[in-house]
């Protein structure tokens, strides 16, 4: 059976967010076949919520240089042919497709407004201020606002490893950042404030519990979590073990970097 806007609607408004802003991830394949597709999910989403912002990040843009800091995360010089594919950042660059088609979706959404980051863009409706928050020296700092207006995280058939606003709070905790580099049309810009790796950060689950509204729509589970207590949660494990939440991949550069760091 195919799931409705209508229970699209019916579930989503259980979560009591309709006074809130939220950041929301989503895979729309976890749900089953929608009717309407990743509009009635938007639809849905700005129905049961004051308003709503995704990352549309576009790492197509991004270059590996010859040479660089150290303690980067990076292997420089390693991807000299991927260079070569590089687009260069433009505004209207779509999302790139890891990202899911939600926030391509919302990025053409007729009244959203999307920030100018090259590599690590959001778009979002009803949230200017939170968009317009974006600097090019703090790209994620749309998360810190929407928690400075109660804001919550939607994972929509997601889990914690596509949690951007987890990465925040790792920079709160005072977690080493990255650079990158992007490919505009004239020239390429140093982009600081790169976040770390993402692949360890289910175990992050249990400790956020108290702070989760859950519901299941079709074969999805939609979790909401209040993002200051998320702040504060991940600030909290990063005091007490600085390599909470780093991956366990031996050749994880990015998560390497931090444990020596
Ligand atoms: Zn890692």
């Amino acid at each position: 059976m195919s799931v409705s806007l209508s229970d699209l609607k019916t579930g989503l408004s259980k979560l009591g967010l309709t006074k809130n802003l939220v950041i929301a991830h989503a895979s729309l394949k976890a749900f089953g076949l929608i009717d309407g597709g990743a509009e009635a999910m938007l639809n849905a989403l700005l129905d049961s919520t004051r308003g709503i912002i995704m990352p549309t990040f576009t790492y197509k843009s991004m270059l590996n240089p010859e040479v660089g800091p150290p303690r980067n995360g990076i292997t420089y010089g390693s991807e000299a042919d991927l260079n070569k594919l590089a687009e260069a950042y433009h505004p209207d660059v779509p999302v790139d497709k890891l990202m899911g088609v939600l926030p391509e979706i919302l990025r053409k959404y007729p009244k959203a407004k999307r920030s100018l980051h090259p590599i690590q863009s959001f778009a979002g409706i009803r949230a200017d201020g939170i968009i317009g928050s974006q600097r090019m020296y703090d790209p994620l700092a749309p998360i810190g606002s929407l928690a400075d207006q109660d804001g919550w995280v939607l994972l929509l058939g997601v889990d914690h490893t596509v949690n951007t606003s987890i990465h925040y709070a790792e920079k709160l905790a005072g977690r080493l950042q990255f650079i990158r580099w992007a490919l505009l049309q004239d020239r390429v810009v140093e982009c600081p404030g790169f976040p770390g790796d993402s692949d360890g950060f289910n175990v992050i689950a249990p400790a956020l519990e108290k702070h989760t509204r859950r519901v299941k729509i079709g074969n999805a589970t939609v979790q909401a979590i209040h993002l200051k207590s998320l702040f504060k949660v991940v600030v909290d494990q990063i005091k007490e073990n600085p390599f909470a939440l780093l991956c366990q991949r031996p050749d994880c550069e990015r998560c390497t970097a931090v444990r020596w760091s």
